[in-house]
């Protein structure tokens, strides 16, 4: 059947048939071919079915982004505000009431806006690929490329991208929780099921969205995009993740507690001003609404999310790609990071040094291999036992690709003189057993010219134990196990990763090699020795963690002698070897417990215990950051309280699993991703250390006008334009506040530590009554100088922005003197908002609109010059808070939250 009327069969919703038909009817129906199609069919279909897409995330859309603005309790007090002040007939609070809530309700969608779209431009950066036969060749592409009648080929970790029929599965389980709800991983075969199965029943399909757990298959592709079972349960799609973190719900239950403090602190105050001086209902009722709208930092959460989401970006050009919101702040708390070694902390940039065999041991260094006797054995056996590919590239000297390993053990094979296309096409591969960090080893079962050959390579314990007998240039020799494991060590203290390769013939035929604890009765060809060396990059991000108090696990599948020797030359311990995940077996709870806090090296550990290791140090209250890429670490990557998962070398599984993707899988991406989180904390802290006595010393002032007997220093409508226009303008600079420079010379911060650091709770203090005074004292003097009331209102209000611009440049550095030239200069972002800041207060106080709306007055250039004298002083109050500070030693060598 034409391609043409499968489209027609997709549309009209007949897809149950596919899982029923046999095969090699699907395929036929599909006008596919296990080789699967070429370019030019590609290309055709994918003008006909389209990109292999799912709907995009249901987004909030701007109004439903605006409406929630208002779900808040502060803007239903301001609205109960507006209402009274309306009934009371006073128009123009009413109208500044409802604008500034206007305001921030908008300014609050637009940011948010902007946050979401970031986060889904993050997301973006995430596209799936898929991995099919195209033309009979292996090719990873984009998943949005996939059409019908593709050959997806599935492999454990890698997320199914269509829906496929399958044709070939060699215990292929599927993970289908996403779609069916079953948490246990399904069973798949090639066998038809009936046509009425349900979805969790079709053991012949596999469906886009799923993940596959073990074993491998091949499948043709019967539906893509939306058409896929996947595309039709819309429900799934809704899944929007929400811009909240713990830190922003703290804030908001602080928020919501400080709103109920602060309307009992009104009513009291109130109630003091009409029994203690005879104040008019009404003139409380606007006091006590000022009070509230002073003392509430309305702006901060708008800050914090805004923050958070200009933190998740740059984390982004720096390869870190953030999928969890929250992962962000935990980041800056990170204790300890435990990393792979492969790739991560080690180049992956692989080549063959040296070779053991029976008759000796071999440097190669840049030499070619030797090609004769076991050599030529070895190099002819990984050139089968290999799934790393040749490919014709311009049709002349071969491309070699796969994973760096097998693309160095091909390497040697080629230069032991084996033609490896030639001598593959000659000994194909009817069956194999595919590598597993749990078991260590690969097998291939190969045709040969009289019957199949078996040939098994891995780790050398995991291969060593399986022969009895070794290879030698005459023959075989019985094998002396303990005397090749001597000499295995002596390779890896040299820091060399070794493998070990053996082979067998098969008289029972391929089938024999799945059944019991696998192959056994080899013959060892001999030991491959190849360097990785370490990351020059992650030397360095190893040695800044240290000194950031973060400690650096390296946990590996390695050998426990090569990891200790790689262990070294990072610089993270000083071990001969690595504790290996059979030392791990042995220890009881405490001593497990012991072990995962003092050593740094672990090594031939399974994934599995990486779960077991990020538990115990979660027990001694770690916060762990734990690397992974195989399907298996999905448990720890998930258990881990920040999950990285490595881009390019990592199964979908992993991705999926984890907070963070490594965009270039480096280490010391981890470490920049570490110093941008707790330059992030950092600087929502400053912003709160900044917003905080400005809201405290607004409020002061109102409380001690009333319970003084004085009139009003500044209007309720007046303080919305200070807390909503400045304040906010002021502390969003804050958030592109370039990192201090002792960020990474300091301990981790501890989760549980307060919002406020030690010792910077009185510094808001001080802050606060030092603005608090200065602006009342002028408000006073004004108006004993006689001058009205509105003017010296508006010399107040001036005062007060005056004090917080002055602040903000304080404010930028929590604890390191901000009197030198990068605290002035240093962020171009809290000049601009300054300058910006002074303009609005011009206008504030001279435009004609602006007085009719705050009851402002003009102001003489001698009241600018008071309001100025007055205000700049606070510089001198907040660094002198802090040189006493650091004198004193209060907080150091800590910073934000320690
Ligand atoms: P890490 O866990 O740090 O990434 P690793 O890559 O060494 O380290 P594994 O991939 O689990 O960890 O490998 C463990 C051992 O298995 C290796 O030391 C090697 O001896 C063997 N091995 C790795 N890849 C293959 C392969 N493709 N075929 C056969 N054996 C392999």
């Amino acid at each position: 059947m034409a391609a043409a009327s499968q489209k027609q069969d997709t549309e009209s919703g007949d897809q149950s048939a596919w899982h029923a038909l046999d095969a090699e009817e699907a395929l036929s129906r599909l006008d596919a071919s296990t080789a699967g199609l070429d370019a030019q069919e590609v290309r055709r279909r994918l003008a006909v079915y389209g990109e292999n897409r799912q709907r995009p995330l249901r987004r909030r859309g701007g109004l439903a982004r605006f409406a929630s603005q208002f779900r808040n309790l502060l803007i239903y007090l301001l609205l109960v505000a507006a209402l009274v002040t309306a009934a009371l007939g006073h128009w123009i609070d009413t109208a500044v009431i409802v604008a500034v809530v206007l305001i921030n309700a908008i300014i609050g969608t637009i940011q948010e806006g902007k946050a979401e779209s970031a986060l889904e431009a993050i997301r973006g950066l995430l596209a799936p690929e898929a991995t099919v036969r195209r033309s009979g060749r292996r090719e990873s592409i984009d998943a949005a490329g996939l059409v019908p009648g593709d050959i997806l080929i599935l492999e454990p970790g890698a997320k199914v991208t269509a829906d496929v029929r399958l044709f070939s599965a060699r215990g292929l389980a599927i993970d289908e929780s996403a779609l069916t709800g079953e948490s246990v991983p399904v069973s798949k075969t090639t066998d038809p099921v009936p046509a009425q199965c349900g979805l969790g029943d079709r053991h012949s399909m596999g469906f886009a969205g799923t993940l596959v757990t073990a074993g491998e298959g091949l499948g043709v592709v019967v539906a893509t995009g939306e058409r896929t079972q996947l595309g039709q349960v819309t429900e799934m799609l809704a899944e929007v993740e929400t811009l909240t973190t713990p830190l922003l719900r703290h804030l908001d239950r602080l928020g919501r507690q400080l709103a109920l403090i602060i309307v009992s602190t009104g009513a009291l105050t109130a109630l003091a001003g009409i029994l203690l001086h005879g104040f008019s209902i009404v003139e409380m009722f606007m006091a006590a609404v000022g009070l509230a709208v002073a003392a509430i930092p309305e702006g901060l959460p708008a800050i914090v999310t805004i923050t958070l989401a200009l933190g998740v970006q740059r984390l982004a050009s720096r390869n870190a790609i953030v999928r969890r919101l929250p992962a962000v702040e935990t980041l800056g708390a990170v204790t300890v990071i435990c990393s792979d070694k492969t790739g991560t902390l080690t180049r992956n940039e692989m080549t063959v040094q040296e070779l053991l065999l029976a008759d000796g041991l071999h440097v190669l260094r840049d030499r070619a291999a030797p090609s004769d006797g076991a050599a030529d054995a070895l190099a002819r056996a990984v050139a089968l036992c290999s799934d790393a590919a040749v490919e014709p590239a311009g049709g002349e000297r071969g491309r070699i690709s796969g994973d760096p390993m097998e693309v160095a053990l091909l390497a040697l094979a080629e230069s032991a003189g084996v033609d490896i296309e030639a001598y593959r096409s000659a000994h194909p591969r009817l069956d194999g057993i595919p590598f597993d960090s749990g078991h260590r080893y690969m097998a291939t079962v190969n045709a040969d010219d009289d019957g199949h050959r078996l040939i098994v390579k891995g780790a050398p314990e995991a291969v060593v134990p399986r022969c009895d007998r070794v290879l030698t240039g005459s023959g075989t020799a019985a094998l002396d196990e303990a005397a090749w494991h001597r000499q295995a060590e002596h390779m890896a203290a040299r820091g060399l990763r070794l493998l070990a390769v053996a082979e067998r013939r098969l008289d029972a035929g391929p089938a024999d090699i799945h059944h019991g604890d696998g192959p056994e009765g080899l013959v060892l060809i001999g030991l491959v020795a190849i360097i990785d060396p370490p990351r020059d990059e992650a030397i360095a991000a190893v040695a800044a963690c240290q000194r950031a108090g973060i400690e650096v696990k390296m946990i590996t599948g390695d050998h426990a002698v090569t990891a200790a020797a790689i262990g070294r030359q990072l610089g993270l311990a000083t071990d001969e070897r690595g504790v290996t995940g059979d030392d791990l077996d042995d220890l009881d709870e405490a001593a497990f417990r012991r072990t995962a806090r003092q050593r740094s090296v672990f090594a031939r550990v399974s994934p599995a215990h990486k779960l077991r290791l990020v538990e115990a140090l979660q027990a001694d209250d770690e916060v762990v950051a734990m690397t992974g890429d195989g399907v298996n670490d999905a448990p720890a990557l998930k258990r881990a309280d920040v999950g990285v998962a490595m881009g390019q070398g990592g199964t979908d599984a992993a991705r999926e699993s984890a907070e963070i993707v490594l965009a270039d899988d480096n280490f010391a991406t981890i470490e920049a991703a570490v110093h941008e989180g707790r330059v992030i904390y950092d600087n929502i802290v400053k912003s709160i250390l900044f917003i905080l006595p400005t809201n405290a010393a607004q409020a002061l002032l109102l409380v001690v006008a009333v319970i003084a007997g004085l009139m009003l220093p500044v209007t309720p409508v007046q303080i919305l334009w200070v807390n909503m226009i400045t304040a906010v303008t002021l502390a969003l600079a804050l958030a592109f506040e370039p990192p201090e420079d002792a960020v990474m010379a300091r301990p981790p911060r501890r989760t549980n530590a307060s919002l406020i650091p030690e010792g910077l709770g009185w510094r808001v203090i001080i802050v606060a009554v030092a603005m608090l005074m200065g602006t009342l004292g002028l408000f006073l003097r004004e108006l004993a100088a006689g001058r009205d009331l509105a003017e010296a209102r508006t010399l107040a209000v001036n005062t007060l922005v005056l004090f917080e611009v002055w602040y903000l440049f304080s404010a930028r550095r929590l604890r390191e003197s901000a009197l030198n030239r990068s605290g002035f200069f240093g962020n171009r972002t809290v000049l601009i908002a300054g300058a910006v800041i002074l303009l609005a207060q011009l206008l504030f106080t001279y435009a004609p609109p602006m007085q009719l709306l705050f009851d402002t007055r003009p102001l003489g250039l001698a009241e600018w010059f008071l309001a100025i004298a007055v205000s700049l002083p606070i510089i001198a109050v907040a660094e002198g808070h802090k040189a006493w500070q650091r004198r004193a030693g209060v907080g150091v060598p800590g910073g934000a939250g320690r």
